[in-house]
């Protein structure tokens, strides 16, 4: 892979970045993650809009025009003829001497890298994932997208030790998140429930688009809080992310959701999902 580091298009085993980057050492730095698709970038705008929001919660400065950055994005597709797969994009506060004061006019480092996969076919969406609940555990800005993913690494790690996908994360008897995604349901009476948009959770690309698209398909949105029994009790459960769009999860905990299988109305909103998302696509 070619792949971006501060102004350079390097292979990656020459990447390099500082040992006293402060993304390194204090997980001073915030990413995003864009779907690539027939060399388009899906759900764009939005993702941009995201790292903007989430420098400017850390005083971070973003040193490209707007121009500038889509044009990075176009050309790290074109060197790694990135068909189908995930653009990674991560920029950190710099290096400095360590020290938990920094200084505000500290030069950002900036990386850039791609994963080839075909996004097009996940073989979970036939299947559905199987989740556990977990306490939450990380800390109280999770709106803003930063690296510090070490408690969702672990809770996901410990989920799989026990035989699920994923883990749902739980504060106050509410689901906030799953490890890297948002989480919907869908209830008995046909309302879309996710949580509302708050500090507690990431304010997903991925959500926002299919809530726009849920409308358009007659579901009605009710964005507020909801309890691990809800879930349980819905007749769908699915979660968002820019990676796996729209994914159904058929059991959480003991409870297997339904009939166990992936239902009609996630299966929609993913299938209306690329359509759109594909359509909108640059
Ligand atoms: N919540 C968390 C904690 C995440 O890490 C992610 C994906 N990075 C999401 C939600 C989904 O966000 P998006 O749809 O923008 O990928």
């Amino acid at each position: 892979r070619i792949v971006y580091v501060n102004g350079r298009w390097v292979p990656e085993e020459q990447a390099q970045v500082s040992v006293f980057d402060r993304g390194f050492l204090f997980a001073d730095a915030i990413y995003e993650v864009t779907a690539v698709i027939d060399r388009k970038l899906i759900d764009y705008a939005g993702h941009l809009a995201r790292l903007k929001r989430s420098l400017e919660a850390l005083s971070i400065p973003l040193p490209f025009t707007d121009d500038e950055l889509l044009g990075l994005h176009r050309e790290i597709v074109a060197r790694n003829e990135l068909e189908s797969g995930l653009i990674y994009l991560q920029i950190s506060r710099g290096a400095a001497d360590r020290d938990f004061l920094f200084a505000a006019d500290m030069a950002p480092s900036i990386v850039m890298f791609t994963q080839k996969k075909n996004i097009l076919e996940n073989p979970k969406w036939k299947t559905g994932l199987t989740v556990k609940t977990m306490p939450e555990g990380r800390w109280m800005n999770r709106q803003i997208k930063t690296v510090q993913l070490l408690y969702s690494s672990m809770m996901k790690m410990e989920a799989e030790r026990a035989g699920a996908d994923d883990a749902f994360l739980v504060e106050d008897g509410y689901i906030t998140e799953a490890t890297s995604s948002n989480v919907h349901i869908v209830t008995k009476d046909r309302r879309l429930v996710t949580r509302h948009l708050s500090n507690a959770l990431l304010h997903g690309i991925t959500r926002a688009s299919v809530l726009s698209l849920a409308k358009e398909v007659a579901l009605q949105v009710e964005e507020r809080a909801f309890t691990v029994l809800e879930a349980c009790d819905a007749a769908e459960v699915f979660i968002t992310s820019a990676s796996a769009f729209v994914m159904p999860v058929v059991r959480v905990d003991d409870a297997v959701i339904a009939d166990g299988r992936p239902g009609p109305i996630s299966q929609k909103l993913l299938e209306i999902y690329i359509k759109d998302r594909m359509a909108s696509a640059i």
